[in-house]
């Protein structure tokens, strides 16, 4: 079973993504598996995942509101693959909402890409909030890549011709690093927003 990295802003929020599905192994048609959410040692949150072909997974899960019954889910998601220039290939999300080409899905009722679930920040104000996001966008565009954070992850990002391999991967490191501060940073927005509301945010 894949274990997430632990969270200690809130388990509300969370994202599927493609590159640590590859990186445990878990991409190979045919294979069925669970895949959680941790936090804190607990899980928190599961979802079944079932490869169905290299072009498709299928998601099997059940979400629930305050006050409304459970409802099930079970859709499929579609993978696509580019080369990568590493060698070997990168896999890729299709939003199931907007078919959208991402490296990673965040859940609401259903699982969505940052547009559909409108977190698109390319923030100019930096307040603590912000802060790291906004140096997000600014090493990403350093570094040649006009996507934002929530597009793909860091390590999905290109070396730029002429940039020294140990250059390049010393700024990736620092990215990551800022941007798994980015991401909690807007959990804990969400979570407060829920709070607030006291209702699950809608997804469209
Ligand atoms: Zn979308």
């Amino acid at each position: 079973m894949a274990r997430q990295r632990e969270k200690d802003s809130t388990d509300d929020y969370r994202t599927l993504i493609i590159s640590a599905l590859k990186r445990e192994g878990c991409l190979q048609p045919g294979k069925r598996l669970e895949w959680a959410w941790w936090r804190r040692g607990e899980k928190v949150a599961s979802i079944g995942v079932a490869i169905e072909s290299r072009h498709s997974m299928r998601l099997r899960y059940q979400s629930s509101s305050q006050g409304r019954d459970p409802v099930q889910h079970d859709y499929s998601v579609a993978i696509s693959w580019t080369p990568c220039h590493m060698g070997g290939e990168r896999p890729w999300l299709h939003c199931p909402s907007c078919n959208r080409r991402v490296g990673k899905l965040y859940s609401g009722s259903v699982f969505s890409c940052r547009h559909c679930m409108r977190l698109n920040y390319p923030s100019q104000q930096a307040s603590r909030r912000d802060r790291p996001l906004s140096q997000a966008w600014t090493l990403r565009r350093r570094l040649g890549c006009n996507d934002g954070p929530f597009e793909y992850p860091a390590e999905y990002i290109r070396r730029p011709k002429g940039m020294h391999r140990t250059t390049f991967a010393k700024r990736i490191e620092k990215l990551a690093r800022i941007e798994l501060q980015a991401v909690a940073n807007v959990e804990t927005f969400i979570a407060a927003l829920k709070r607030t509301t006291g209702r699950t945010l809608r997804v469209r």
